[in-house]
This record gives structure tokens, C-alpha cells and sequence, in this order.
């Protein structure tokens, strides 16, 4: 058996600088958990990204392998739970944050932590999802939880060129609704209306709501990749009974906020985790991606393809927040 595997390798080289390079790890250096994998592909999230530049609350030590998603097949299972050869799915949990991650040929992890590789998706169009579609499955799911139906009127989607934001758009349009899509890259807009969305916005159009109380309400529902004030933007601007599942922080953490729209429109902010996520509602979100909520012929308009040698400069890319879809890493 090869016990040596290529890695993405995050170093602290001076106080608050990091560099990121492929180095050559051997399987002995894993965790000691009881499932091995090889892994074929996995994707680039915005958390891979914060993880790769030193973010903490990601990632507490360092040098550190990111990677949240994986596919691969079992080279052992010590639990017992899976066959030498299965093709398995990894998303989130601890993978990637401080336990070595999917941007590696081989990862270690619990049993616990991993689907069979969902029927109807091959590993490639799974990690083409990867959180990333999770993610936006939890959206759709938590807006039709709360009523949402495509007469309501439009959806609006914030960070749409991106991972979460793109599927999100593709999939709310299968399902039937009209979806605003906002992005600070209208030079995309060409790739957004192609994924179903019904028009395309610039981000400043969010900006003057800033200075009101409320907005004029424009959207029935949304999704919010972005948190920050543009969140607060968006609750502002709900028609009466809407809701957001929000679920990014890409443009920063905190808001402010007032009770103006919860009390005088009763919208309401759904929360989004794909990470802590029981394993049980994963898998019927996956099920859904790869059945009814197939977005079959967008997966490849969606996807780029590169190899584990790219890594850094694609997670410096996405890091900048200049990123534009899925970034599959395909390590066959
Ligand atoms: P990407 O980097 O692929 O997409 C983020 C997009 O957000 C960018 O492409 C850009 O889109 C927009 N954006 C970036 N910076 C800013 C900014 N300063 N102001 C406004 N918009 C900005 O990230 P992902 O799709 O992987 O993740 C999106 C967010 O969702 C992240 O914050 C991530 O942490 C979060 N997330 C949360 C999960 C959960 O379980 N809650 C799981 C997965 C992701 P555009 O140019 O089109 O506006």
C-alpha cells in the first residue's frame, strides 16, 4: 500500500502571514481514526478559504491540511461500518477545520462522519455540490418549511455568483420560482440568467436601504450568503410574512439591526447549518439533490475543474470574494 499521499499544506511562516504549498505527507501522520479514505474529489468553500489564511475560529493550530468536503473510497474501515472500496461523502462536522481535511489524497476521519456516495450523483458532480449545494438545499428547504410557493413573488438570492449563492439560484428556479439574483460581479450576469435567474442585480441596489428604518417590500423570500449589513438590508425589504434563510457571513459577522420588520411585517430569519447537521437530515437533503432536486445540466455550467497543484491560487481567489461557482478538485 502507498503510504504517502499529496496534502494542501497551511503554515504559519510569520506572525499572521501564512503560506499555502503541496507537500508529501505520509498515511502514518493522520489522525487515528477508524475510516481511511482515497479520495478522488473534493471542493473549495469560502471556509476552506478562512482556514487557508489564518482564520482561528476556523482553524485553532497550525500547519493545517483545509478541505470541509470529500469523496472517496474506503481503504479501511476499523469500525466495521464500511467495505474496503465503498465511495463514500464527507461534508463538514470537524473535517478541514482541526482535523486534517478533503484537500488531501487521503483523509482519516469517524465513521460517523460519512454518507455512501448518494445514488443518481458520481463523486465529481457530488463534490460540485459539495456544502456548497447542501447549504443551498437547506435554504430552499427551510423556505418551503415556512410556505414559501414560486406565486408569492420573487426570490431574492445575495452572493449569487458564488458556491452556496449560484446553486441556490439554479435550484430555486427549477423549482418554479423567480429569482433576483444580487452580485457585485454584473459582469457574471450572462452566467446567472443561464442557472434560471429571472434578473440580475447589482449589489449596490441593497446599499441605500442601509440608511431606513424599513424598505419598500420587494421580495416574498430570500437567500443570504452574505450576512453582515447587507442581511439586515434584505429583512428590511421582505414582503409582508416573508422570510430569509441565512446562512454566510462573506461580507462580515455582525449586523444592525431593528425590530421594525419582525414586528410590523412578521418576517422571519431562518437559520442555515450544513455542519452540525444530523447525518440522518443530510442524507435526505443529498437524496433530494440527486432526485427531484436534480439541477442535472447546470452542475457543469456551475463547475470549474482543477487540480490539487491550484489549490492556493483558487482559495486566494476566493478568499478575495472573486470566486464564481464551484471549484472541483479533482485528485483521480
Ligand atoms: P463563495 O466564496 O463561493 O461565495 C461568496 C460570494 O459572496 C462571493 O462570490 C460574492 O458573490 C459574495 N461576496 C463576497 N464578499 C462579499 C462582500 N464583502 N459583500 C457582499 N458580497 C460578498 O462562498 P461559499 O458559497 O462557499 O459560501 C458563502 C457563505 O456561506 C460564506 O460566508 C460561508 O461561510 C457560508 N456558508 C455557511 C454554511 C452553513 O452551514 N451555514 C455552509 C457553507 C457556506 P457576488 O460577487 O456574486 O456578490
Amino acid at each position: 500500500m502507498d503510504k504517502t499521499f499529496r496534502a494542501v499544506w497551511v503554515e504559519e511562516v510569520a506572525p499572521g502571514k501564512f503560506d499555502q504549498r503541496i507537500v508529501q505527507r505520509s498515511v502514518d501522520e493522520l489522525p487515528d481514526y477508524p475510516l481511511q479514505l482515497a479520495v478522488s474529489h473534493s471542493s473549495l468553500n469560502y471556509k476552506d478559504a478562512l482556514s487557508a489564511f489564518g482564520n482561528r475560529a476556523i482553524t485553532r493550530h497550525y500547519p493545517h491540511t483545509p478541505g470541509i468536503d470529500g469523496v472517496g473510497t474506503v481503504v479501511e474501515d476499523r469500525s466495521g461500518t464500511f467495505q474496503p472500496g465503498d465511495a463514500l461523502l464527507i461534508t463538514g462536522y470537524d473535517l478541514g477545520m482541526n482535523t486534517p481535511g478533503g484537500l488531501a489524497e487521503r483523509i482519516a476521519a469517524p465513521a460517523e462522519w460519512a454518507l455512501p456516495l448518494p445514488q443518481g450523483l458520481t463523486a465529481r458532480e457530488a463534490m460540485i455540490l459539495g456544502t456548497a449545494g447542501l447549504t443551498a438545499g437547506l435554504c430552499v428547504e427551510k423556505l418551503l418549511e415556512a410556505g414559501a410557493s414560486p406565486g408569492d413573488g420573487e426570490v431574492l438570492v445575495t452572493g449569487a455568483t458564488g458556491g452556496v449563492g449560484s446553486i441556490a439560484v439554479a435550484l430555486l428556479a427549477r423549482l418554479g420560482f423567480r429569482v433576483a439574483a444580487v452580485t457585485g460581479k454584473l459582469e457574471s450576469a450572462d452566467f446567472l440568467t443561464a442557472l434560471g435567474a429571472w434578473k440580475v442585480l447589482d449589489r449596490e441596489t441593497l446599499a441605500p436601504f442601509a440608511n431606513k428604518a424599513m424598505a419598500k417590500p420587494l421580495w416574498a423570500w430570500a437567500v443570504d450568503t452574505v450576512g453582515g449589513d447587507t442581511l439586515f438590508n434584505v429583512i428590511k425589504s421582505l414582503a409582508y410574512g416573508g422570510g430569509v434563510a441565512a446562512c454566510g457571513m462573506a461580507a462580515g459577522a455582525q449586523f444592525q439591526a431593528n425590530v421594525f420588520p419582525f414586528i410590523l411585517r412578521g418576517v422571519s430569519l431562518l437559520g442555515v447549518d450544513s455542519v452540525e447537521l444530523p447525518l440522518e437530515r443530510k442524507a435526505e437533503v443529498w437524496q433530494k439533490l440527486a432526485g427531484d432536486w436534480y439541477i442535472g445540466e447546470h452542475l457543469d455550467r456551475i463547475a470549474e475543474d482543477i487540480a490539487l497543484e491550484q489549490v492556493p491560487e483558487f482559495l486566494a481567489r476566493l478568499h478575495r470574494g472573486q470566486g464564481i461557482g464551484r471549484y472541483v478538485v479533482d485528485m483521480e
